[in-house]
């Protein structure tokens, strides 16, 4: 017999207690899920357009990727690194034909921020062969790279840093409506220029094209890399296979992570041309990175998003995404705007009142993120279907009114 699921109010107690406090956590405890469902511990059901921060591309509990990682567990769950495991090298061989980098060469983490910090340690080793004091890293305010040090040292978010500075003098930010600053910036003593495509975390906001041009001339100029971190809009979820394919840009450097095994814990850069020859034996490792299991996972997300058409899949849906939130905005007077695009989009609030908009919504069964205190991310499965997305319009809209009636209890 399983014991009795425990309560909302008996999970929040004991958390307390026993983790340190460092996650805003929403008033739910989740204990399963079905594509873009979950089911809490009263088994109401919510859809979910956050995906587990953009992580559940294909939803939760996919067979295939269940099937997969059922298999390799009862197969082969580790071996480190210092062996050959074929699920590995499959998975970087499908990466490079993803990205279409021939000369594509892949290392393997556990997460978002050490695909960053080993792109960052890549980019140094590459500029340090050139000079020594070639050790700058160049990125943009309302960046978002991780909460390692120097992946927080290269956020573009003073409020994340400060408490934790010194983080060294080593990153420049300037804005990233500002190429100019960007090409002033970067000198010979930069080995990296680190970018995303369209900033997730820091509130959905796209990178101009112009920016980015600026970013692989100021690169090619001085001979430092430039390194996009795709670990929220790769695989997918902007409607094409990277964020980078749609801009006027080819990177040195991609950094992956989130979608990439569908909440197993991976991480990934691929790094063509000089970039991918930087690294030699000994230069960088990790225990876990790469593991049969979550390489199963991985391969099983890359079948899947190809054989089902999801790519292509986000584009139309994302376009959906974007009418029905433009719909919102034409009948909501605290809906202001929309930013984003694909499956990576944002609604703008008149005031700052996401908080009320996230409680809201899940009284109506709908998981949004405030990624601002004015902005909430929507963020879907790419499997969503043209239905559900219907559904969620309608429980955003309820939402909304609930908001602007003053009747929403968080
Ligand atoms: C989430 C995210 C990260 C950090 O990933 P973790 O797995 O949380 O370390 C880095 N860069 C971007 C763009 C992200 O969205």
């Amino acid at each position: 017999m399983t014991p009795a699921a425990a309560t909302l109010a008996q999970l929040v107690e004991r958390e307390r207690s026993a983790h340190l406090p460092v996650y805003p956590r929403q008033p739910v405890g989740f204990t399963r899920g079905s594509g873009p469902w979950l089911f809490d511990t009263e088994e109401r059901a919510y859809l979910d357009f956050f995906a587990g921060l953009a992580v559940a591309s294909l939803g939760h509990a996919h067979p295939d990727v269940a099937d997969a990682v059922a298999d390799q567990a009862a197969r082969l769950v580790h071996t480190s690194n210092l062996y050959y495991t074929e699920g590995q090298i499959e998975l970087a061989e499908r990466l490079k034909a993803t990205l279409g980098w021939p000369d594509g060469r892949t290392f393997l983490c556990n997460s978002g921020a050490e695909a960053n910090e080993a792109a960052l340690k890549l980019a140094r080793r590459h500029g340090k062969a050139s000079r020594p004091e070639k050790v700058g890293v160049v990125a943009l305010d309302g960046g978002f790279h991780g909460r390692t040090l120097a992946t927080l040292a290269a956020t573009g978010n003073p409020a994340k840093r400060e408490p934790f500075a010194p983080l060294g003098d080593w990153v420049t930010h300037v804005h990233r409506d500002d190429p100019g600053s960007l090409d002033m910036a970067v000198t010979d003593d930069t080995c990296a220029v680190l970018v995303e495509i369209v900033q997730g975390e820091g509130g959905v906001h796209e990178v101009p094209d112009e920016t980015l041009r600026a970013a692989r001339a100021a690169c090619d100029r001085t001979g430092a890399l430039l390194l996009v971190d795709e670990v929220q809009t790769g695989l997918g979820r902007l409607g094409t296979w990277y964020g980078w394919q749609q801009s006027p840009v080819i990177p040195d450097v991609v950094c992956l992570a989130k979608a990439l095994a569908n909440g197993l814990p991976i991480g990934a850069i691929v790094a063509r041309g000089p970039a991918g020859e930087a690294f030699t034996t000994g230069d960088h490792a990790t225990t876990f990175g790469g593991g049969p299991v979550v390489c199963a996972a991985a391969l099983a997300v890359l079948e899947t998003l190809e054989r089902d058409g999801l790519v292509a899949g986000a584009a139309t849906r994302g376009q959906q995404l974007r009418e029905v939130l433009d719909d919102l905005v034409a009948d909501h007077d605290v809906a202001t705007g929309v930013r984003g695009r694909g499956l990576l989009q944002a609604l703008t609030l008149a005031e700052p009142v996401s908080g009320d908009v996230v409680a809201a919504c899940l009284n109506e069964g709908l998981i949004v993120n405030a990624v601002a205190a004015d902005t909430i991310r929507l963020c879907p499965p790419l499997t969503i279907g043209e239905a559900e997305l219907e559904s969620a319009a309608e429980r955003l809209d309820a939402a909304l009114h609930a908001v602007a009636a003053g009747t929403v209890s968080g």
